[in-house]
């Protein structure tokens, strides 16, 4: 796929940047790594990716993380995503873990939230509501505006408490008022 592979370029590039202990033990520059906490307060920093080779384990326990809380429901996490939210997470040297709002959703916990859209790609996994602890969300904003120029894709809308990203076509909007 095309788009995955210029974000493996990307993610190549910066690569060579700070990547702590857990990825520098072995073959540092082939592996990706992502640090997440979910909703229910558990968390994950795993590699989940090794060259082109997507760890299943990794990618199942991930998928777990991202599910929807509220209903206790897994549902699909496309590794596209993972690789987006790793390339952001990287820009902050994986220092800071990322905070998931709401990844995954079941219809029912859709309708409950107030502004969702009824079509939200949160219905298909491919989208997730996030922060990175301690950073201000008009800085990770502009990273992900950055990565979503250079690729072409991605949603990305600001809210109060948090960035919503997706892997749908490119567009961007602001919601401060919820
Ligand atoms: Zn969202």
């Amino acid at each position: 796929m095309l788009t995955r592979r210029r974000l493996a370029s990307l993610a190549a590039c910066a690569a060579a940047a700070s990547v702590p202990g857990l990825a520098r033990a072995a073959a540092p520059r082939a592996e990706r790594l992502i640090w997440a906490v979910n909703p229910a307060g558990e968390e994950l920093a795993v590699v989940y990716r090794n060259g082109n080779a997507y760890d299943p384990m990794a990618m199942a326990r991930l998928q777990l993380l991202f599910r929807d809380v509220h209903r206790n429901v897994v549902g699909p996490l496309p590794p596209l995503l993972v690789d987006i939210l790793s390339v952001l997470q990287e820009r902050w040297g994986y220092e800071r873990p990322l905070v998931i709002t709401s990844g995954y959703r079941t219809p029912q916990t859709n309708a409950a939230i107030e502004g969702a859209a009824p079509a939200s790609l949160h219905l298909r996994g491919l989208a997730a509501d996030v922060s990175l602890r301690g950073i201000p969300l008009t800085d990770f904003a502009n990273a992900a505006l950055w990565l979503s120029g250079r690729l072409g894709f991605m949603g990305i809308g600001l809210y109060r408490r948090f960035l919503h990203l997706d892997i749908g076509p490119q567009r961007s909007w602001t919601r401060l008022g919820l």
